[in-house]
């Protein structure tokens, strides 16, 4: 009873975080914390550029470095396409886990969905979106939007600042 209650809470209090979260650093302090409730395993120092890439691209981590890049016009097509701040939230906090667990050294595929769908149902419960996009795929809520029709401007890439706000004193 005890540690269910405590599920219950936390996972309380991660959605709520998630849904008021502002911007791409409080959405991946959410991530680093929930990785750290589910795996117990932390990387910090991580830094998150903007780039127009292909859309069936959502995002990527190259072996080796701090980076994480995230389509910048997937992520403007959703906003445009949804004004739901807790859908669009759960959709970038599924892409930065995604790249995250890369970061973390899990290379393959095959590793890193599943840990995307328990993390999130550990954190946000089964019937949250979260959940919902980690087991049907991110694309799922872009059904029905052309994406292969659209053409994607290409601006120039871009680093977010602060996004590690909170671990700052570890890095200097
Ligand atoms: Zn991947």
């Amino acid at each position: 009873m005890q540690s269910n209650k405590k599920n219950f809470l936390k996972v309380k209090e991660y959605r709520s975080r998630l849904e008021n979260a502002e911007g791409y650093g409080e959405v991946w302090e959410i991530v680093k914390a929930t990785v750290k409730s589910s795996l117990n395993e932390r990387r910090v120092g991580m830094m998150l550029f903007l780039d127009d890439l292909p859309l069936r691209l959502g995002a990527y981590h190259s072996l080796g470095t701090n980076n994480i890049v995230l389509n910048r016009a997937l992520v403007n097509i959703v906003e445009a396409a949804s004004k739901s701040k807790r859908l669009i939230n759960s959709f970038v906090y599924t892409l930065l886990l995604h790249e995250y667990l890369h970061a973390l050294g899990r290379q393959r595929e095959a590793q890193v969905r599943p840990l995307v769908y328990k993390i999130s149902r550990e954190s946000f419960g089964s019937d949250h979106i979260t959940t919902q996009l980690a087991e049907l795929g991110p694309w799922s809520i872009l059904k029905g939007i052309p994406l292969d029709a659209m053409d994607v401007p290409k601006r120039v890439i871009e680093i977010v600042k602060d996004f590690e706000k909170a671990d700052k004193k570890y890095i200097i």
